[in-house]
């Protein structure tokens, strides 16, 4: 007996010995396997050469390979019937096919300023923007030009718009006032003020691609050329015809992204839109001419105003639409092959199928690694490489370099075309996929395709997601996920498949389950966009008939109702944002939680009115980040006990026969040591019950201290242990576990009876939460020697009798010996409410079915938001309810909150979260944090009609 005692002594060590090492070894390896793998990727060379694309918040023409979406006017009723390829517009323009409104006779030829002088304005801030709107909506007509750079962008961009009206040149910084444009929206598409470009073909759609600009009443000098019959349609030729001015055509492939403008480049960009208005003035007039003379002596129906008129609204009704091609890059394979062979004559039969291949390979390479990058192709191999590649099949870095830089410099001798360095810093940093290619290391297309996108913009991925990419990401397989998962799983030690898969398994539970951010829009009535949402929010304003669909995929409504507050009055850009559904740590895209940079046990008492920013202050963060943040806010928790001297823990004497013994003087300098958090609490009393008698007598000791600790240092009773069972639970698990209990045992243990008082009480001793992102420790945990992996789940799955709490357990641990907490089925309620932890995460996902409750309810700075909570309080309510008796610090949180409140007022709590945030942004180090994101962010706002906070809506409460 005595030896088989001994011998299980002997095991149980030895196990527990195992596990740890085993945990020790495995946070090695994960640590040297990641920074392996993160030494292991050449950096990417857009992390040196930012591009000013890359601040752009809203793209129109992202990168993806979905088709351009159009602006759509129509309301809510005919949206089925008009799908987003069709010209908003077209009935204006139509009209004015038919009847011309052209009103250059009202600018006397006399009168006209010709001359091009010194001044201009130079329009980058939105309130300049708003001035020249309402300049221009007073004009009969105004002229446009625009400047385009396409060489570090894939579908290229507007850099600049020149407007001149008679009195004016605007140089409008379309990089700038990239996300603001649509100011300009209603001018360009009012049919009484006529808009004269001078070849505005492309121009029409470069505005429609970048700013959803419809230009409706077009008069375009060129076509007016056409109809003259004039020898030449070149703005230069009419510059010098009517105006004696001669251009510089040389700068029209100027880099117009540069800041400043040099001022040659200042001045040949007035040039282009200055004199506009003067020659289609003087051709209008040429047109009439025309239409009086043939009309006095011929038949001819030809009327020459109505054809020039015709012709230029006809580019207008043109809209704009991405190349859709067979596979990605298929065109440039097809011109560089069809070339190849003319040029080549016959090919060798042999290499032929290997090197088509080759080059249709590259060539869709390259045009993903050009939607990837945001650059053109051109920029990122030439065709001439290309061919050059696919010829020798180079298979070393430097040779791969070699052949392109040979191919590039003989286009160079014989075409003047390019500078462009070579091989491209772009092709620097990810030659390896070239060489992969070459190797056929990546498979077929759809094979490598996805594995590309991922390693470029995959969590740790080496290249920066943007506006431009991010659809592209987002539409990248969801096949490949799995395989990667199953792949990382791949471990040959079984204990660390165990370990990987439980920190898998977390990842899985814990983590959202479905995009956080919906990234649906609300636009205000005049179109400015004022936020972004989930989708419940949506449909919130829908059912209610005060908002209509604007969009579908995804939606946007616009209001119909003139909304209390602007984005830009709250002078935070912070709601206007799309925001990523990534940590806002470190950037991983896979797997993220919910972090509440205000922990939960003040939040929850704040008044009501300070707590509608919320989605301010909750962010995503992955496992390793929240970790991070998590014991930052645990710490500093701790500071504001000692702060304020409110301890976290309360040190409860249960026994009402025996005294308190608390150590008065101790308690006051050690707050967060002075009491035994429930959890720990149990989970000791239930190792004891269970497993006491054949432990190692020092973990048996150690528990038992635990359990003393709670009772006031007394000796205690098997009572005493079944008692501290049930502490931290709510009535309602009490009966469960109570129930269940009878259930399952014959012999009737019911619980020893505690008072009422006692526990109101138990509530108040405060659990530590456990930090299931520790789950990787689990082997190490203080169970390791008395409790399996599978025991413990038994022992969960007993106490909470349903097999849904048992979604929410994981085994979790910790390495503090202070803190020997695992999941319980209310443990993790505990936990759950305890902000900061994951358990919270998974019971707000099944409740509200993964609808970012709390960013519903905040996301907008005005009534939006409060109206949404409407709904969602009430939800959100019967849960705090529910858990408010569980709460981790909650007595802490509410008496620091109220204290705050007597002493300091609301601005006391704005401070109070100003600090939190600074915790959080001192221990994470967040760096994708999105834009207008602020540890000084404000809670203020004011409330609408709508809002329930509205304090005289409620009073009234009559609608
Ligand atoms: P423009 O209509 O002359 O003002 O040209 C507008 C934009 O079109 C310029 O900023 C260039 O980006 C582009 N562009 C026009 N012509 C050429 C050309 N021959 N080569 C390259 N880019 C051009
Ligand atoms: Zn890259
Ligand atoms: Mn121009």
């Amino acid at each position: 007996m005595a030896d088989k005692k001994h011998k299980l002594k002997l095991f149980f060590t030895l196990a527990s010995v195992a596990a740890i090492s085993i945990f020790f070894t495995a946070q090695l390896l994960r640590r040297r396997l990641r920074s392996k793998h993160r030494r292991s990727l050449t950096p990417c060379y857009l992390h040196s050469h930012p591009k000013p694309q890359l601040r752009f918040k809203r793209v129109l023409a992202d990168n993806s390979y979905s088709p351009f979406k159009h602006f759509n006017r129509q309301s809510d009723s005919d949206l089925e019937k008009s799908p987003s390829s069709t010209h908003p517009y077209e009935a204006e323009i139509t009209a004015l096919v038919e009847t011309p409104l052209l009103q250059f006779s009202r600018i006397a030829m006399g009168d006209f300023d010709m001359k091009m002088g010194d001044s201009y304005i130079w329009v980058e801030s939105e309130s300049q923007l708003s001035q020249l709107a309402q300049v221009l909506g007073e004009q009969k007509a105004f002229a446009v030009d625009t400047e385009q750079h396409s060489l570090h962008s894939f579908l290229g961009f507007s850099a600049l718009i020149q407007i001149s009206t008679e009195k004016e040149d605007y140089l409008v910084d379309t990089i700038a006032l990239h996300d603001s444009m649509g100011i300009l929206r209603p001018v360009f598409a009012d049919p009484n003020i006529c808009k004269v470009f001078h070849g505005a073909d492309g121009d029409i759609m470069w505005l429609q691609r970048d700013f959803h600009i419809y230009v409706v009443n077009l008069f375009d000098t060129a076509k007016a050329c056409e109809v003259l019959s004039k020898p030449h349609k070149s703005l230069a030729y009419l510059l010098e015809t009517y105006c004696g001015v001669s251009k510089n055509k040389l700068l029209q492939r100027e880099d117009w992204r540069q800041r400043p403008l040099s001022d040659e480049m200042v001045e040949y960009a007035r040039t282009d839109a200055h004199y506009l208005l003067y020659i289609a003035n003087y051709l209008y007039a040429e047109l009439k001419q025309q239409d009086c003379e043939y009309s006095s002596c011929t038949d001819d129906k030809f009327n020459f105003v109505l054809e020039a008129s015709r012709r230029s609204n006809m580019i207008c009704l043109q809209l704009y639409a991405k190349e859709i091609e067979g596979f990605p890059g298929e065109s440039a394979a097809f011109s560089i092959l069809s070339r190849q062979l003319n040029g080549q004559g016959a090919a060798p039969m042999s290499g032929e199928t290997k090197f088509q291949d080759l080059v249709r390979r590259l060539c869709a390479w390259r045009d993903l690694m050009a939607r990837v990058h945001d650059e053109s192709t051109r920029y990122i191999l030439s065709d001439y490489a290309i061919v050059a590649l696919s010829e020798k099949s180079p298979t070393t870095q430097a040779d791969i370099y070699g052949t392109i830089i040979e191919a590039d410099l003989n286009i160079d001798s014989s075409n003047l075309s390019s500078s462009l360095p070579s091989p491209s810093p772009l092709l620097c940093s990810h030659w390896i996929d070239v060489h992969q290619l070459i190797q056929d290391k990546l498979g077929n297309l759809d094979n490598f395709f996805p594995v590309v996108i991922q390693s470029c913009l995959g969590p740790n991925g080496s290249c920066p997601l943007s506006a431009f990419n991010y659809a592209l990401l987002m539409n990248c397989s969801l096949k490949l996920e799995s395989k990667l998962v199953s792949k990382q799983n791949g471990f040959r030690n079984p204990k660390h498949i165990s370990k990987k898969a439980s920190r898998q398994l977390f990842i899985q539970k814990f983590s959202c389950k479905s995009p956080v951010y919906h990234n649906c829009r609300i636009y205000a009535n005049d179109g400015r966009l004022l936020c972004y949402c989930d989708r419940r929010k949506l449909e919130w304003y829908l059912r209610r008939d005060l908002a209509k669909l604007v969009d579908d995929d995804p939606p946007a409504i616009m209001l119909l109702f003139e909304p209390k507050g602007r984005p830009e009055d709250e002078d935070n850009d912070f709601y206007i944002q799309s925001k990523k559904n990534i940590c806002v740590g470190c950037g991983e895209g896979n797997h993220y939680l919910r972090y509440r940079v205000i922990p939960s046990c003040y939040r929850v008492h704040f008044p009501e009115h300070l707590k509608s920013h919320r989605s301010h202050d909750i962010v995503l963060l992955c496992v390793d980040c929240h970790e991070v943040a998590h014991a930052a806010a645990e710490k500093y928790k701790r500071r504001i006990a000692g702060e304020f001297g409110i301890p976290l823990y309360v040190r409860r004497v249960v026994d009402s026969n025996q005294a308190p013994m608390i150590s008065g003087s101790s308690e006051s300098t050690n707050f967060e040591d002075s009491g035994v958090s429930p959890l720990q609490l149990r989970t000791a009393a239930k190792a004891l019950l269970r497993h006491g008698p054949e432990m190692p007598s020092n973990r048996r000791d150690e528990l038992t201290q635990i359990v003393m600790r709670y009772y006031g240092g007394r000796e205690i009773s098997k009572e005493d242990l079944e008692r501290a069972l049930v502490v931290g639970m709510s009535p309602h698990e009490r009966r469960r576990l109570e129930k269940k209990k009878g259930l399952s045992s014959k012999q009737s243990t019911t619980i020893p009876p505690v008072k009422e008082q006692e526990i109101n009480d138990a509530t108040r001793i405060l659990s530590a939460t456990p930090d299931p992102s520790k789950v990787n420790s689990s082997d190490a945990s203080d169970f390791t020697a008395d409790v399996s992996h599978s025991t413990e789940v038994d022992t969960l799955k007993e106490a909470s009798g349903t097999k849904d709490d048992l979604d929410f357990c994981m085994v979790t641990d910790t390495d503090h010996t202070d803190d020997p907490s695992t999941c319980s089925d209310s443990g993790v309620t505990t936990a759950c409410n305890d902000m900061n932890s994951h358990g919270s995460q998974i019971s707000e996902t099944k409740i509200v079915s993964a609808v970012d409750t709390d960013n519903f309810e905040s996301s907008t700075p005005n009534e939006i938001a409060d109206s949404s909570c409407m709904k969602y309080e009430g939800n959100t309510s019967l849960k705090l309810n529910k858990r408010l008796s569980l709460l981790g610090h909650g007595p802490h949180g509410k008496q620091v909150v109220d204290h705050i409140l007597n002493e300091f007022g609301e601005e006391g709590i704005n401070q109070f979260c100003q600090r939190w945030r600074q915790v959080f942004v001192e221990a994470v180090n967040p760096r994708f944090l999105p834009g207008g994101w602020d540890v000084m962010h404000s809670g203020r706002r004011e409330f609408g009609e709508f809002s329930v906070y509205n304090p005289a809506k409620k009073g009234a409460d009559g609608n």
